[in-house]
């Protein structure tokens, strides 16, 4: 019995959300906050200017694509992507330093990035979040084909490059109202935290 361990991993899980662009992260990411306050929140680095309202250091922190640049030669960044013209990173030291703290972190990254970090984090939670419309397309794909070849042709290519990156991801789950998919994260986190494997 001396080597039979029984004391959960004092290591904090690193989350990874990802999805395609207008499904809502960051809406999920802002009621997680408020849900979920335990939770740790990595902040990126970018190249892309800020937006109304966003404050450098909070959303992101703001950078010259020289900096950037200088910070991935240095190895500061964990991963990072270029996402229509600019760069996005997750700096390294503070995502190691929260989960030594024995913290969960949240990284919402685009895909490239989430499959870098999967690489280094095999043991990371990696949840996709989908569109509530991709099960009506689903339904409409399959059922009585009302809108036009072209539409629906178009919206299943789209369906299906999500559906083939989703392979990649450990959880999927349908943003159809902000406070089920905060719970669901929740209880992503929960049951992690019994894995056998992480004792
Ligand atoms: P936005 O410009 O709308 O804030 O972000 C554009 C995309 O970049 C989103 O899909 C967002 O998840 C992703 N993103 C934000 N930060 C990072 C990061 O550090 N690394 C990677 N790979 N993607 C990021």
């Amino acid at each position: 019995t001396s080597n039979v361990s029984v004391s959960p991993s004092d290591k904090g899980i690193l989350i990874v959300l990802s999805g395609p662009s207008g499904v809502g992260k960051g809406t999920v990411c802002k009621a997680l906050r408020a849900c979920a306050p335990d939770i740790v929140y990595s902040v990126s680095a970018t190249t892309r200017s800020p937006r109304e309202g966003e404050v450098d250091g909070v959303n992101y922190f703001f950078k010259s694509r020289e900096h950037f640049q200088q910070l991935i030669e240095q190895d500061q960044m964990l991963e990072w992507a270029e996402y229509v013209g600019n760069f996005y990173g997750t700096p390294r030291k503070f995502v190691e330093d929260t989960l030594n703290s024995g913290k969960d972190i949240i990284l919402e990254i685009e895909v490239q990035g989430a499959l870098k970090v999967k690489q280094k984090f095999p043991n990371g939670v990696f949840i996709f979040l989908l569109p509530p419309s991709l099960t009506e397309l689903e339904s409409r794909i399959v059922g009585r084909g009302t809108e036009s070849e072209e539409s629906i042709r178009n919206r299943m290519s789209v369906a299906l490059e999500e559906i083939a990156m989703m392979e990649q991801y450990d959880y999927a789950i349908v943003n159809d109202q902000v406070d089920l998919a905060c719970h669901r994260i929740r209880s992503i986190l929960t049951a992690e935290h019994c894995r056998k494997d992480r004792m």
